[in-house]
């Protein structure tokens, strides 16, 4: 997708901190972090939201999630515990149109965020 932000930066054409790497999902730190850890879990193809997911997507969206556990341990925060968000569409206040998971820690949260 040519003008997307988490294509670019999957792409390695956008700078990124990234986490995490393999052949279905890329992790980069989020670029205003609202806790220590802040991380963006996205599938390296373009999907714009949660509404375009598919039965054919079942296995990367199950795996995003295994990831998750994954990088909570790299971050040692998986017992300390964090939050996970998708938003979409526009109550949700969506920003960037390629699917992405926020990975949130670090630091007790108050509902729903901060
Ligand atoms: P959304 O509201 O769409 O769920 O959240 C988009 C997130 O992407 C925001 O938390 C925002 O800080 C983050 N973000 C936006 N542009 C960039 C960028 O260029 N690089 C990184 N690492 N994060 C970004
Ligand atoms: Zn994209």
């Amino acid at each position: 997708m040519p003008d997307c932000i988490f294509c670019k930066i999957v792409a390695g054409e956008l700078p990124g901190e990234i986490v995490y790497r393999d052949e279905l999902v890329t992790a980069f730190r989020d670029i205003r972090p609202v806790a220590p850890t802040h991380i963006l879990i996205v599938p390296n193809r373009h999907i714009a939201s949660t509404n375009d997911l598919t039965v054919a997507d079942e296995a990367l969206a199950g795996h995003i999630l295994t990831v998750v556990a994954q990088i909570a341990r790299q971050e040692g925060i998986q017992d300390s515990g964090y939050r996970l968000i998708v938003n979409t569409g526009p109550h949700a206040n969506q920003v960037v149109f390629h699917l992405h998971l926020h990975l949130i820690g670090g630091q007790r949260l108050r509902y729903p965020m901060g």
